[in-house]
């Protein structure tokens, strides 16, 4: 803290003497600035040297003139205050830009998109929804910024309502621009998808099921086959007595690209349970593994194949996918299966806890790693962004 302080210091001292030399020179400074300017200066310098580094910022900061070619200089200062936490400082730095007469209306709108931020960043999300909304409207410049911003503001509020209708309003302006529609750091389609599918979770929630069903259809409108609105679509069918409407939404998962997960596994065969034919889930696995050959499939094919067949055609099976496909856990399932599974033996124990897929999904954008999918990440906040990996056996491969 510091070294930031000090170096927030030299490039205020550096600013202000700038900015004060090219006022003297004749550019736009008010009367008062002009005079205003040297004893704050000076001020500066008294807490610099006294030791007081925060009065010493402030004090900078105010003999910093506003005008055209300090903006940018304010504007820098106000986000690295920002991003150190000092919330309350940025927002006086840019409520101070605001009460200037001579800004253009670009940089009026420039301060009042910081201005929404430093809000955001202080959880004031109320005061940053109006700027952000007059900025939407009346800024060319910032319009879909602002548009980006209330999307975090509607997300940390959980109005997903509001945030869905932001989404589409970023996909039409996109789609007049002909270029894709990007919501925070993600497409909007996909952020439009998910907010969608909390609505219906929520409806869910309150056993509105016509209702959940159209979000979750509503979801499938631009990703068809979006995982989390096809498991929810799967799950809302099963629920409502339906397995043959939830085996076609799973055929919908096991159609794309997705990786295959313990949950889906699970859901598969509560849909196959309730579903009036009984070979659907050893016929499903078998289909499912010709379309990803994972360890997981392989494993949980050979447990049902067993359980159909018997022992030795499930063994038959897990060699011919050693073969095909080398995998670490489908090698360790086999020496496994020529142990006692009765004793006591240390293998069981080792191989047990080197199966077990306890930290077995992970952030494809920040590396956040957890026991569970999460919709949203923890660690980045991105949306639908956690994958499966399985336990460390499944990521070794031969
Ligand atoms: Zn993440």
């Amino acid at each position: 803290m510091i070294l930031n302080n000090a170096l927030l210091l030299v490039l205020l001292v550096l600013a202000v003497a700038a900015g004060w030399t090219l006022g003297r020179g004749g550019l736009r400074m008010d009367v008062a600035e002009r005079s205003q300017l040297p004893s704050q200066y000076y001020r500066g310098f008294n807490f610099l040297l006294d030791g007081e580094e925060e009065d010493a910022v402030d004090a900078f900061t105010e003999a910093l003139a506003v005008n055209e070619e300090t903006l940018d200089t304010h504007i820098a200062l106000g986000s690295v205050l920002r991003k150190r936490g000092e919330v309350d400082r940025a927002i006086r730095i840019h409520q101070n830009l605001l009460m200037r007469p001579q800004l253009s209306p670009v940089q009026l709108h420039q301060s009042h998109l910081e201005l929404a931020r430093d809000f955001i960043a202080a959880g004031l999300y109320d005061r940053a929804e109006q700027l952000l909304v007059d900025l939407a409207e009346q800024s060319t410049d910032f319009s879909a910024t602002a548009q980006r911003h209330l999307l975090d503001v509607y997300e940390a509020q959980r109005d997903w309502e509001a945030a869905v209708t932001i989404a589409e309003q970023l996909i039409a302006l996109a789609g007049e621009a002909g270029q894709p529609a990007i919501g925070q750091g993600q497409p909007a389609e996909q952020l439009r998808g998910q907010y969608l599918c909390e609505l219906a979770e929520a409806a869910l929630e309150r056993d509105d099921f016509d209702s959940s069903r159209g979000l979750y259809e509503d979801a499938l409108r631009d990703q068809p086959a979006d995982l989390r609105a096809c498991m929810g679509l799967a799950n809302l069918n099963l629920s409502l007595g339906d397995p043959m409407a939830a085996f076609d939404a799973f055929q919908l998962i096991m159609g794309s690209d997705r990786t295959c997960t313990p949950e889906m596994l699970k859901l598969l065969q509560d849909i196959c349970i309730a579903h009036p034919d009984d070979a659907l889930y050893l016929a499903s696995l078998e289909r499912y593994y010709t379309i990803q050959k994972s360890p997981l499939l392989a494993l949980t094919l050979a447990a049902e194949l067993e359980r159909v067949q018997g022992a030795e055609v499930a063994e038959a099976f897990l060699r011919a996918t050693l073969e095909a496909q080398p995998s670490v856990s489908v090698a360790a399932s086999l020496v496994l299966k020529g142990l006692d599974a009765g004793s006591s033996l240390p293998e069981w124990r080792v191989f047990g806890q080197l199966t077990a897929a306890e930290e077995g999904y992970q952030c494809g954008h920040c590396g956040f790693t957890g026991r569970a999918r999460h919709w949203r990440c923890p660690g980045c906040r991105h949306w639908d962004s956690i994958h499966y990996r399985g336990g460390a056996l499944e990521q070794t491969h031969g």
